[in-house]
């Protein structure tokens, strides 16, 4: 049986009757499931509900609220295997990172369960001494949630949670390739008895589904991750209500090596960054600054180390799984052909891979490019897809420039024993996330998560405490 929606606490066919197969990507051939194929009236009804549950969610005490996330945490812990499951045969990560998002999203949970207890606000001293002066925060009200399939549960977690957590209710719409796994989620809300209507979740197209769920003039905020060009749409959308926007877009995220650096240390940095989840996190590392001292022996190591990882179904845990989709499997396909047009030396893989059943599935095999000028195609645009352009420089001044000289920036890595280098990127790299001698992937759930230019929208960032700020406003309150 295909499923269906989840509106103000019951599951609920589409208005459409359609359905969409949510299929592995290790093997095309198993259709994991079916997801409800939604139209615009199924995202009003999401919307409908999200507003009429708001004011009782807002009026139950913030440790109540906190008590039902601490709850669907521990579900989902108690569930962990089976989603973990679901997650790989949907989105195609290996048992490891799929296990790993899983934990993140349990421990999301958790960490904004005790800040519901907590909503902020502050004392003041007024000039008047009769007055008490206080900020108090209330939640913004019904907010939208729109996610991408690269992270189909810890996304969806580190908005939801803190939304909630803040008495806000939700309108949810997951990407469609990995809307299973965002079933599993709300199943654990609701067995945690959440009350209706507080977290609505509705599958279907983008176009439709996404498109009501950021232009409705009730809605008071949209919280959105995914790539630029809907961000964009998804901004003037809910720009024309002046709804406030929390966007999440992508990167093009540079590691330099300095001619100091150890290069076992440089490498492993470089190629965890880069194909790790099949290189499409929008953290990955796809571009290798490197000082040309120790360019070509760098390349040579890097290159080795991409074609032994193993590449093969993320259930069986290899050193690298499957694209998600057909769609994202030819996108990086064809950015690997411009790449070798533009005049790129391809040192590593470049195809599919040859192998049993690999063919069944969106596998490509872990790339290499050397010789990479850092005006190609390759070294500019977002590839999301395990592909990694080693660009020579002759310096750091260099080095810091071509890391800055594309339109995203989110994070940003530098691999030097040279402290005095490390602070200078510090200061002089355009990123929201900046790390040294780490890899450009990974983040603590407890400090604030973001990009800069193109990678974000600026304004709120989300993780942390700095993440309930997106889903509060402050009312000051002067009370003589
Ligand atoms: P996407 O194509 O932009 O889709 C993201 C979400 O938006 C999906 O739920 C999609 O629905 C929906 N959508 C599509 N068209 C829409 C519209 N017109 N209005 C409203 N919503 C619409 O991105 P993706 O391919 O899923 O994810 C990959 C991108 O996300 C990469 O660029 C990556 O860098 C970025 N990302 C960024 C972060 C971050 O924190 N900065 C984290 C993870 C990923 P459908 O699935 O139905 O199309």
């Amino acid at each position: 049986m295909a499923h269906e929606n989840y509106i103000a606490g019951e599951w609920r066919p589409s208005e459409t009757g359609n359905t969409t197969e949510s299929r592995n990507p290790a093997d095309t051939s198993e259709v994991v499931g079916e997801i409800a194929e939604s139209n615009e009236s199924d995202a009003t009804a999401a919307i409908d509900a999200a507003v009429e549950a708001q004011e009782a969610w807002a009026s139950t005490p913030g440790p109540e609220r906190g008590a039902i996330l601490r709850k669907t945490g521990s579900l989902l812990a108690e569930r962990k295997e089976e989603v973990t499951e679901t997650l790989v045969r949907e989105e195609g990560k290996t048992w490891s990172e799929a296990s790993g998002e899983v934990q993140r999203a349990i421990d999301i949970f958790h960490y904004y369960a005790g800040k519901a207890a907590d909503m902020g606000g502050e004392v003041k001293q007024s000039s008047s001494p009769d007055t008490s002066l206080y900020v108090r925060k209330e939640p913004v009200g019904a907010v939208s949630v729109i996610t991408p399939w690269n992270y189909p549960i810890a996304i969806p977690a580190w908005k939801i949670a803190p939304a909630l957590a803040t008495g806000n209710t939700v309108a949810f719409k997951p990407a469609t390739t990995t809307g299973i796994t965002a079933v599993r989620l709300v199943e654990c809300f609701e067995d945690a008895g959440l009350p209706g209507g507080v977290l609505n979740m509705v599958t279907g197209p983008g176009s439709a589904v996404g498109n009501t769920l950021a232009s409705d003039d009730r809605v008071d905020g949209v919280s959105f991750t995914g790539s630029a060009t809907v961000g964009d749409i998804v901004y003037q959308n809910a720009a024309e209500n002046q709804t406030r926007t929390l966007l999440e877009m992508g990167g093009k995220n540079p590691t330099v090596v300095c001619s100091d650096a150890d290069l076992d240390e440089s490498v492993d940095i470089v190629a965890s960054g880069a194909f790790g989840v099949t290189g499409q996190a929008c953290t990955a590392c796809s571009r290798a600054i490197v000082h040309e001292d120790v360019y070509d022996e760098f390349v040579e190591r890097l290159t080795d180390r991409a074609a032994s990882i193993e590449v093969g179904p993320g259930i069986d845990d290899p050193g690298m799984g499957p694209q998600n989709s057909e769609g994202e499997l030819s996108g990086t396909l064809e950015y690997i052909e411009t790449g070798v047009d533009e005049g790129a030396t391809l040192e590593t893989g470049g195809g599919r891979p040859d192998g049993d059943g690999l063919d069944d599935g969106y596998f490509v095999e872990p790339t290499v490019f050397s010789d990479v000028e850092s005006d190609m195609t390759i070294a500019q645009e977002e590839i999301f897809g395990p592909v990694v352009a080693v660009i020579p420089v002759s310096g750091f001044d260099e080095a810091v420039e071509v890391a800055n000289g594309v339109e995203q920036g989110l994070s940003a890595s530098v691999v030097t024993n040279d402290l005095n280098k490390a602070h200078r990127f510090v200061d002089e790299v355009d990123a929201g996330v900046v790390k040294t001698n780490e890899k450009t992937t990974g983040l603590e759930l407890h400090v604030p998560f973001g990009g800069m230019k193109a990678s974000s929208s600026e304004t709120y960032r989300e993780q942390g405490d700095e993440g309930l700020a997106f889903y509060t406003i402050s009312k000051t309150v002067y009370m003589n």
